[in-house]
């Protein structure tokens, strides 16, 4: 009798996504969903244990049968395992949903550090602490004696709390009274104390939620709540309803800079184990907050995507707040969407799934209405106050006065609001930033003929291309709508805004978040504490300050410059703009006093920025649904995208054509294949790229595709093929 164990390595040809056999020598303590050292092609790499199989031959006949040699396992890496059974089908899952190689879904799961690949060495951090071995106090001095006394007197005492010297502590260990012992500690990222608070009464609205959510038996639930609406409290009050049943919670929120008010909120209310995860934790915090929750001592897991692999053994609940967000998209291998992993976790355990957003997916929204998710809605916000109103203004009158950042009307109001003592949130909408182009005289933007899509501007070659079909023109001397010659890039940066409020309100106290400030200065949370605490009176930022804050001083939002996110590459831009709008407009008049919102656009009459200034969600779902329709797009349609990356772009282009030829032939008449066309940035990293993009309906279709399609690329040795099942880059 012996043992073999199932491994997975990982290895660059993904046709081997099988685990590899290799027999358990006696004294090695492997077991499955462990981490161990094996040998393969001359090196010693690491691999995950997916099964230990206990065969009936002796390892003489094993090979005999299988016809090569059986290596051993070398070591083990790990002495507790890392996955449960349930996460190694979920990898299985991902896999075949992603397209990916199996070896990097199980990657993805791990905190880095417990990645084989990585380089940072993380261990366990521990603290010596004292033990007594022995009482008797014959031969010690006084001092010693006292020493002694003391110890006993505090049992497991920490060595730096110890009231007497390392001196007294060395003699006593050489004279064998005491030993020093390490004690394992956790670096926890929630290292202040969160007095328990009371939450607030429900209101009916919010109560009737709760009992619908609790008396259904749906899986997964869509809140549609506007902003302010009261729905991080309804996800408190399910939480605590979960773990009253014994079952486990994760939250998931889609940016750090929601984390730290979110977990506090949490914290303050739930008295039982909570771990965070997110990117901005160090290696460290990250390897003992999963082994934390591995080993069961955390009931309620709140973090960014990633967090959905939380090794939690008992879910009741999944939580994902903003759920439109697409930071719940991995847009690198394995490409996963954040619900397709929830999903699977949710239908493990017999679980719920509660989806919350004020502007829903639209992939979402169609699901509720369909049925298949059971819609909630708060339709109030809290006390019943009002949405603030909110004014378009075009700036293209704007620019004729010279008025390039701030219109006559948002001048006015800031005004206003600072003398009211009042807070003021500036929005600069920095996506897709200079990517396209607009008429600065009648708001032009140039767009493709065929996609209807905004065209991209290519600095380098001066053409505008579209990412979709391959469609490029030259960029024209005059608009073609009006004969300006006045065409520019879109986009102003942080600095040169904040040079003008200096100028325009010189008492003002700004301050800046973006990606730099946060990074250079204070990070989220400090930035975040102070404008809470009013020290300022302009809280100026990119889309990371749209979401989630709840600050009760701040009377006015502006938004500078709304169009950006309009030109963006690709069919879900109006959908951004609305959620983008719609959130950073949700921002304003909060507490006591009401609110108001002025948005800047060139395009005033663009249905995303006009339904979000109404804060009309249906009818914007209903218009971004006809064009959906009527252009193929999701949710009418699935797509895929592959880019193929190699050095050579000729051979690069000749594999595309191929694999696009490939795809027609099998004639369903549901597919639509574009391209293969070069995206925004075609090389990187010395490697050239050329995508082609499939529309479809039958998922089980397109699967068998993809499996052909792995195939045919084993021939093409010098060239990657790149699968997106749920393309949201723009590339
Ligand atoms: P949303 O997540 O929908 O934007 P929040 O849960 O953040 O809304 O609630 C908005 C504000 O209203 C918060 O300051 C919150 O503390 C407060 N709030 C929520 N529910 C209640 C309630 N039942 N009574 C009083 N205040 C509430
Ligand atoms: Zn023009
Ligand atoms: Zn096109």
């Amino acid at each position: 009798m012996m043992k073999i164990a199932k491994v997975i390595i990982e290895h660059p040809v993904t046709s081997l996504d099988i685990p590899f056999d290799y027999y358990i020598p006696p004294h090695l303590n492997v077991m499955e969903g462990i981490r161990v050292l094996v040998e393969f092609n001359h090196s010693i790499i690491t691999g995950y244990v997916e099964e230990v199989v206990t065969m009936s031959e002796t390892l003489d006949e094993y090979e005999e049968k299988v016809g090569f040699e059986i290596n051993p396992v070398l070591n083990c890496l790990d002495t507790l395992p890392l996955f449960t059974k349930e996460l190694q089908d979920l990898a299985h899952h991902l896999a075949k949903v992603t397209v990916s190689p199996l070896i990097s879904c199980y990657q993805v799961m791990l905190p880095p550090s417990l990645k084989p690949t990585s380089s940072e060495k993380v261990g366990i951090k521990t603290v010596k602490t004292i033990k007594v071995i022995n009482e008797s106090k014959e031969e010690l001095t006084n001092k010693q004696k006292e020493a002694l006394e003391y110890f006993i007197a505090n049992p497991n005492l920490l060595k730096k709390d110890s009231l007497y010297s390392d001196s007294i502590i060395k003699t006593l260990i050489q004279k064998n009274r005491i030993i020093l012992e390490d004690l394992e500690v956790y670096r926890n990222p929630l290292d202040k104390d969160y007095p328990m608070v009371e939450g607030p009464r429900l209101t009916a609205e919010q109560k009737a939620v709760i009992d619908e959510f609790e008396n259904t038996s749906k899986k997964t639930y869509l809140l549609e709540g506007v902003t302010g609406s009261g729905k991080t409290e309804v996800y408190i009050h399910l939480t605590k309803l979960c773990l009253s049943k014994n079952k486990d919670v994760i939250i998931l929120v889609p940016e750090i800079s929601l984390t730290p008010q979110m977990v506090k909120r949490f914290k303050e209310r739930l008295d039982v184990g909570v771990a965070v995860f997110h990117s901005g934790l160090t290696a460290g915090q990250k390897y003992d907050e999963y082994r934390r929750i591995a080993r069961g001592e955390v009931r309620v897991v709140i973090g960014a995507r990633s967090a959905i692999f939380a090794p939690l053994k008992n879910l009741g609940l999944i939580i994902v707040d903003e759920e439109h967000s697409e930071s719940y998209k991995q847009d690198s291998t394995p490409r996963y969407h954040v619900l397709d992993a929830a999903l699977f976790r949710v239908y493990y355990h017999n679980a719920k799934m509660l989806l919350g957003s004020a502007t829903p997916s639209l992939e979402s929204k169609t699901r509720a209405l369909k049925g298949i998710y059971h819609q909630l809605y708060l339709l109030n916000r809290i006390n019943n106050m009002p949405l603030p109103p909110v004014e378009i203004v075009n700036m293209l009158n704007e620019v004729k006065k010279r008025n390039y950042i701030f219109s006559s009307r948002l001048q006015e109001e800031i005004k206003n609001c600072l003398i009211n003592k009042k807070q003021v949130i500036l929005l600069l909408n920095r996506r897709g930033y200079a990517s396209s182009l607009t008429c600065q005289s009648c708001g032009h933007t140039f767009s493709c003929p065929n996609c209807e899509i905004p065209l991209h501007y290519h600095e380098a070659d001066q053409k505008l291309k579209c990412h979709y079909c391959g469609y490029e023109e030259i960029v024209p001397s005059i608009c073609p709508n009006c004969g300006s010659k006045y065409i520019r890039k879109n986009g102003m940066g942080t600095q040169r805004v904040e040079e003008e409020i200096k100028r325009l309100f010189p008492t003002a106290r700004t301050i800046r978040m973006d990606y730099d400030s946060v990074k250079k200065e204070k990070g989220y949370e400090k930035i975040l504490d102070a404008f809470g605490k009013h020290e300022y009176d302009i809280l100026l930022g990119t889309q990371m300050i749209a979401k989630g804050l709840d600050f009760k001083d701040v009377t006015l939002v502006g938004v500078l410059n709304a169009d950006v996110g309009l030109y963006q590459l690709d069919f879900r831009s109006g959908e951004r703009t609305f959620q983008l709008l719609t959130q950073v407009v949700g921002r304003s008049g909060r507490g006591e006093d009401e609110g108001k919102a002025i948005i800047q656009t060139f395009n005033p009459t663009n249905y995303a920025i006009k339904f979000a200034a109404k804060h009309d969600f249906v009818n914007f779902y209903k218009q971004e649904m006809e064009y959906r329709k009527l252009r193929k797009y999701p949710p009418y349609r699935y797509l895929v995208s592959l880019t193929f990356l190699g050095r050579n772009l000729d051979e690069i282009e000749v594999c595309a054509q191929y694999i696009k030829k490939v795809i027609k032939s099998y004639n369903y008449d549901d597919f639509v294949v574009l391209g293969p066309a070069q995206p925004y940035i075609p090389k990187i990293m010395n490697k050239y790229r050329m995508r082609i993009m499939v529309k479809y309906k039958d998922k089980e279709k397109m699967y068998e595709i993809l499996s052909e399609l792995k195939d045919i690329m084993q021939d093409y040795k010098k060239i990657e093929m790149h699968v997106d099942t749920s393309p949201y880059q723009e590339m």
